[in-house]
């Protein structure tokens, strides 16, 4: 039977990043139940970093991120992973109101206009966050495979765990297959699955739950859209930015509580999001040209958890990353590695205390 230090479960963007900061001092297997990583919530986001987004304690993670998507490290990735384009918070009767740190400035209507030309009147108020940007969520994935492969880690995919038992100090883990591992610790970046996975691990589940949301491109009868700013309001109930010359990414913001599934857009969201937009702007919409949805996962107070588990010590917690799970990436991997192997925090994070994220605060 293989035998392994640590057993990561789940190949996204939060066992990647994890994976890559421990496999150098721990022999480590990520199992992906699918045939290839990425293919759930890392492959289907909005793949934008938004410092103000998730409140202040997220933010922070955010912050801490920046550096490492602006200018990693040579042996990391050999470019960026970041396009600066902007955000824009409107409302119709209020000022955004953004976590404290963060760069915002107030616009007047003509520099709204010009920024978001066509837009509505009684969009009156608007919030610029310069510092929102794009990123390469493949190539920032695919960099953390690399750097985990590079450091000795291993990645089994077509490889779903069943279950998993603990005894004498080693868990022995079934895959649906039929392989057999076994590992000193299992960590749990199963997205969606996570609360699946401690069950199917004997552990209590922390009550993560995946909430659907659904993506738009559009098409719409206007040009020069590709540097658009993301495009928020203040209430959540839509988003949207340029996405080439003539299309838009745009969201209704949703959040349909769901099962851990293979997630698909639902005809009324894609039609919710096109009514929303068309009350933003006077762009005539031409065509959907892609949909699609995928799954964020919450805890019940929307921070993530990173951990050892109360009860269960060798089964550490890498979950609930909401919709912050790209951008929080390289700082939240520091974090939970820095705890996993019992190690001072990285300088990357030092501000952050790790209680905030602990699975502790369930118990
Ligand atoms: C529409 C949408 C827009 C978003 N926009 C943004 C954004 O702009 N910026 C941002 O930072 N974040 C965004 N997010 C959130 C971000 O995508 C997630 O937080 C992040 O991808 C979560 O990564 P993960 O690795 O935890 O989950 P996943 O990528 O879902 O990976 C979990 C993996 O676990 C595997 N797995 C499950 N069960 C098992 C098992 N039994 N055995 C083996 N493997 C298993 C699954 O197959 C899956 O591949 C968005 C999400 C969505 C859906």
């Amino acid at each position: 039977m293989a035998e392994w230090d640590v057993v990561i479960v789940g190949g996204g963007i939060a066992g990647a990043s994890l994976g890559a900061e421990i496999a150098d001092r721990r022999k480590t297997l990520i199992v992906e139940a699918e045939s290839q990583c990425g293919y759930h919530s890392t492959g289907r986001s909005a793949a934008f970093w938004l410092e103000s987004y998730g409140g202040p304690k997220v933010a922070k993670l955010s912050a801490a991120s920046r550096a490492l998507l602006d200018l990693p490290a040579a042996n990391f990735s050999d470019h960026g992973f970041l396009r600066t384009r902007g955000d824009v918070h409107i409302s119709r009767d209020q000022w955004a109101e953004l976590p404290g740190g963060v760069d915002a400035r107030r616009l007047s209507r003509t520099e709204l206009e010009q920024l978001v030309p066509g837009i509505r009147e009684e969009w009156r108020f608007a919030v610029f966050e310069p510092a929102c940007a794009d990123i390469d969520v493949a190539g920032l994935h695919a960099a953390y495979l690399r750097q985990f492969r590079r450091n000795g880690g291993s990645v089994r995919t077509d490889a779903q765990l069943e279950s998993a038992t603990h005894a004498s100090d080693r868990w022995t883990i079934r895959l649906t297959d039929g392989g057999q591992l076994t590992a000193s610790i299992v960590v749990n970046a199963a997205g969606a699955w996570a609360d699946s996975i401690a069950q199917c691990c004997g552990v209590r589940p922390l009550g993560i739950a995946p909430k659907r949301r659904t993506m738009v491109q559009l098409r719409v009868g206007r040009t020069g859209l590709r540097d658009l700013p993301l495009v928020n309001d203040v209430e959540g109930t839509f988003y949207f930015k340029g996405e080439s010359d003539s299309s838009i990414w745009l969201s209704p913001h949703d959040e349909i509580e769901t099962d851990p599934c293979d997630a698909a857009p639902d005809e009324i969201d894609v039609a919710t999001a096109i009514d929303r937009f068309e009350q933003v702007v006077d762009w005539p919409v031409e065509q959907v040209e892609r949909r699609w949805a995928g799954l964020r996962s919450f805890a019940s107070d929307r921070l993530p958890v990173y951990g050892f588990d109360t009860d269960a010590p060798a089964f550490f917690w890498c979950a609930g990353q909401g919709g912050f799970g790209i951008q929080t990436a390289p700082a939240a991997a520091k974090l939970a590695a820095a705890q996993l192997l019992g190690e001072d925090p990285d300088p990357m994070v030092p501000q952050i205390d790790p209680a905030t994220f602990s699975p502790r605060r369930f118990a």
